[in-house]
Order: structure tokens, then sequence, then C-alpha cells
């Protein structure tokens, strides 16, 4: 038996065993239908408190099944989709997008986040002994500023107006986003667009950040947390070591969590895995976390957790 909810194998279950396995089977069978049918409700928790659930996703398709599954936006968009062994055309990029904004009111863009682990032909980068700590994210607006350049222009296009907003990875001072920020602008003016309605924002990644958010707060419009990182540089423990695992739900996030959310004056919501455990969430909720963005296929199981709150 392999019991994913529990996180357990037994080898040799005992006829109870299989009995209790195919009884919990069948519940979290029932519970998924019903969580599934009401899918297009918004989450509520017995307290009336309105948790918005937006997805992660990450390519075209990903984002109608969101839509399908019930999503109320796009929380985090993965854009490393469009950067596959041969580098994407302007128009290319700009149809993708235009394909998912059309689907969604809310929606956040994060800029691309390869480099370290994750290479491209097309980008040269040093040999790294540290990958995880290298050239990643919003670092690539040092190092490739032509690529970054080329992808806002296409969010910028196909946004045509839409109030969307932009979200920067791995962001470790504030200076690294005033750059990026200062090359989207510049990108906007040389092009002629009014980017008015797009709004600027973080993914808090990096441990350096909690000491910063008050200069954060002075230029950032929003911020989400990245649990997945956030975690792997907290323990610095990378996130995809096979003999290494971290305790996700340790008392070390929540406390970060709850620092960040006493101290931040923007919008804040959390995109790593964390959103969608249903054991976390309801700390999330208690630390005042009110937007969860989570990935298509467990939309409709969050809500219902959050009712359950
Ligand atoms: C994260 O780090 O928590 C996150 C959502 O981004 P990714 O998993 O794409 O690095
Ligand atoms: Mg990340």
């Amino acid at each position: 038996i392999l019991d994913t909810y529990a996180g357990v194998i037994l080898p040799h279950p005992s006829p109870k065993d299989k009995e209790t396995a195919q009884r919990t089977q069948a519940q979290k069978t029932q519970e998924n239908l019903i969580a599934h049918d009401k899918r297009f409700e918004s989450a509520y928790t017995s307290t009336h408190q309105h948790i918005q659930l937006f997805a992660n996703i990450s390519d075209v398709a990903s984002a109608h099944r969101a839509k399908a599954e019930g999503a109320e936006g796009v929380g985090l968009l993965r854009s490393e989709f469009l950067f596959t062994s041969l580098k994407p055309t302007l128009e290319t990029q700009t149809q993708a997008y235009r394909e998912i904004f059309a689907l969604f009111e809310h929606i956040t863009v994060r800029t691309l986040d390869v480099g370290g682990d994750k290479s491209l032909p097309y980008l040269y980068l040093p040999l790294e002994s540290n990958p995880f700590l290298g050239v990643r994210g919003v670092r690539l607006f040092r190092t490739h500023p032509e690529i970054m350049q080329e992808q806002l222009l296409a969010i910028f296009i196909a946004s045509e107006n839409r109030p969307i907003k932009i979200m920067f990875p791995m962001v470790s001072r504030v200076e690294e986003f005033k750059k990026a920020k200062a090359i989207a602008l510049s990108v906007a003016q040389t092009h002629h667009i009014d980017i008015s309605n797009i709004l600027f924002g973080i993914m808090i990644e990096v441990p350096s950040v909690l000491f910063l958010i008050e200069e954060f707060n002075e230029v950032v419009d929003f911020y989400s947390i990245g649990t997945n990182d956030l975690t792997q540089y907290l323990f610095a423990t990378e996130r995809t070591h096979p003999l290494l695992k971290v305790d996700t739900r340790s008392p070390v996030i929540f406390s970060v969590i709850s620092q960040i959310a006493q101290k931040v004056t923007k919008p804040l919501s959390i995109c790593g895995e964390l959103a969608s455990d249903t054991r976390a969430i309801p700390q999330l909720i208690a630390r005042g976390i009110t937007t969860l963005s989570v990935s298509p296929q467990t939309i409709a199981k969050t809500k219902e957790t959050i009712r359950t709150i």
C-alpha cells in the first residue's frame, strides 16, 4: 500500500491494513468529488473571511486547466516554458502571454527564473560551483539585460493596459529591484507603451529580504512568499537534494511568515508549495495570509480546506 496521505509505504499489508486503506480511499474520493463540485465557489472560512485562491501556472495549457479548476486568478505565471532550447521570438512570447492574460482578471507574471542549475544554450554563464547561489532570477538583469528587456516588452505588448503584476524572483537587495524596475520603465519608454497600470513586486525567497522589509515597503507594490526557495535558503539545504530533507512545516518557517506579515505594508500572498499543504493552511491564515497561489490540481481541495477552518 502506498499511502500518499500519510507518506508511508506498507510492503506487506495485513488484511486489516487493506481494509483501512480501502475505506480511506473511498472517503478521500468522496471528499474530492464534493470539493470538485464547489470549485467555482469562493472560499470563506467559518468566520466569513474570504481567502483568494490563485493558481501557479507554467504554460498555456495549465492556464486553461487552472480556469477549469476554479482559480480566481494567476498568482504565479512561471514564464520559463517559453525559454526552451531555442530562444523564443518576441512574437512567440507575446502570443502566449496574450492567450493567458485573456483568461483571468488577476495575473502575476514572474520574469525568467533560469540560471543556476537550469542552463539554456543561449545563456552564457560561467561555470559556478554553487549554482543555487549563482546567476539566477533577477540577477539575469545584470548579466543578460537583452533577454530580460525582450521578455518585458512581450509582457507589456500583451498586457494592453490591463493592471497586471510583474514579479521579480530571487531578489536579495533593494538595489536589485530598483535596477530591474528601471530597466522595465526604460523598455516601456523606448517603445512608447503606457504601463501606468502595471504593478511591480518581488518574491520573498532570500532570507536577506526579511531584514529589509521596511526599505522594500517604500518601493514595491506587492510581495509573494516563495516558500520553496525560502526554505532551501533558510536551512542551507538544496531543495532537490536526494538525501537531505527539510521539514517544510518547521516552526522556523511559520515564525518567518509571521514576521513578514507583520512588517509588510503592501499586499502579501504565498505561492510556494506550503500554500496547498492542508496541514499548513490554518497556520497561514492565522498569520494574516489571505491570498494563496497553488497548482491547478489542488485548487478545489485547498478551497474546501479553507471552508473547514
Ligand atoms: C518558490 O520558490 O517557492 C516558488 C514558488 O518558485 P519556484 O518553485 O518556481 O522556484
Ligand atoms: Mg523560487
